[in-house]
């Protein structure tokens, strides 16, 4: 098998499953017993606090566990939300989030707030001086994401938070794609909060943390017992926070070599794929993008018919984001960076993880060529195509 939908999920690494393991067996205190044995696990999830905070230049107090991306996500916008709707009801985001915010987002329209969704340009990148001018008075919370999920595009982080500073607005990123691929200060880039998560960076599914600066009024997000802070009650997940620490831990420590090596490959791939296929164009931008991502249509054909005949060779590959594949709708970030619909059903998503191998990568393209090629002699439209331009 050839794995290229890292952007979906990763492995999860054999040095982590090794990490996370005596916490199911040996070590399963409650971090929250008096008594020296679940002080083991109470000393495990500190350690993990510590290694994320630090791999944010953030204070480990500030780092909160959460059952991953989604969740953090959800808890930023809501919390926010419903802890300043004295000062404003205005959100801006935009339009190639992940429904994890959209979504959140539209809930919060039908509970009375307003939400501006920015539009971004034909690579995915969004205009600070668009962001200005959507700023107003009653305007609480700023959410753009650190890097998009299906085509890779790196958004100004930087610069969002100084605006969102100059304007005393909170910033909040999804950095789920970013973080563990690219360098995250968030004194630096002005982040107040922060959701990534464990499955994405080769850590376990289901853990995540939103990073939330001290001094924002925050309520709970699920009440309960002390946990968190008193804001994320529940019996902590040790194994998963171990893993996620761990996870975090590894990605710090490997992050230039790994950038390095992946975005050669993507580099060569994109190189290849553009070249060796007629009517391929790439989605997304060939700076300021994740080293991992790739992104292409080829016209005249289906994504999905694609991706079916890729895993007949055992190739795994995306359409897009895994929650939209499966809908016939095309994405939402393709057609924001302004496809025709027709143009952005004939998508994929290739994305590399830390074992991919130029082996894989030519062993891939030469798959590709040949099954576009397959299925562009079946199309009609490819056969239209070619008798009015002969
Ligand atoms: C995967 C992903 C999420 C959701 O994270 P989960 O841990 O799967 O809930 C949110 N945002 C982005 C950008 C993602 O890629």
């Amino acid at each position: 098998m050839i794995y290229l939908d890292n952007a979906a999920t990763t492995k999860t690494d054999e040095k982590v499953v090794q990490e996370m393991l005596p916490y199911f067996s040996e070590n399963y205190g409650n971090a929250s017993s008096v008594y020296e044995f679940g002080s083991k696990s109470k000393l495990a999830i500190n350690k993990a606090r510590e290694t994320i905070a630090e791999a944010l230049c953030a204070q480990p107090e500030e780092i909160y566990f959460t059952a991953g991306g989604s969740e953090s996500d959800n808890w930023a916008l809501k919390a926010v939300a419903e802890a300043y709707r004295e000062k404003g009801k205005h959100i801006i985001t935009t339009k190639i989030e992940h429904h994890a915010i959209l979504h959140t987002c539209a809930y919060l329209e039908k509970e009375g707030y307003q939400v501006t969704y920015l539009d971004v340009d034909e690579r995915g990148f969004i205009d600070l001086g668009e962001l200005q001018k959507a700023i107003r008075p009653d305007t609480v919370l700023i959410s753009i994401m650190f890097a998009n999920n299906e085509i890779g595009t790196i958004e100004p982080v930087e610069k969002i938070g100084e605006i969102a500073k100059e304007n005393e607005i909170f910033f909040h990123t999804d950095a789920v794609q970013a973080f563990g691929q690219i360098p995250i200060d968030v004194e630096k880039m002005h982040i107040d909060m922060l959701s990534a998560s464990g499955h994405k960076l080769n850590g376990p599914k289901g853990v995540g943390f939103l990073y939330i600066r001290k001094g924002i009024k925050m309520g709970s997000f699920i009440h309960g017992g002390a946990q968190e802070r008193k804001r994320r009650a529940g019996t902590e997940n040790i194994p998963g926070i171990v893993g996620l620490g761990k996870a975090v831990e590894l990605a710090v420590t490997s992050m230039e070599e790994r950038a390095k090596r992946e975005s050669e490959l993507r580099d060569y791939l994109i190189g290849r794929v553009l070249k060796e296929v007629p009517y391929s164009r790439l989605n997304g931008p060939r700076e300021n993008r994740l080293p991992n991502n790739t992104n292409f249509c080829f016209q005249f054909i289906e994504g999905e018919s694609l991706l079916i005949m890729l895993d007949m060779k055992g190739i795994c590959g995306s359409s897009g984001s895994a929650c939209t594949s499966g809908s016939l709708n095309p994405s939402h970030v393709l057609l924001a960076i302004g496809l025709p619909h027709e143009i952005a059903h004939g998508s994929l998503r290739l994305t590399l993880g830390k074992d991919t191998t130029k082996e894989e990568i030519d062993t891939t393209i030469e798959a590709i060529k040949e099954i576009v090629e397959r299925l562009r002699d079946m199309s009609p439209l490819y056969e239209d195509f070619k008798k009015k331009s002969s």
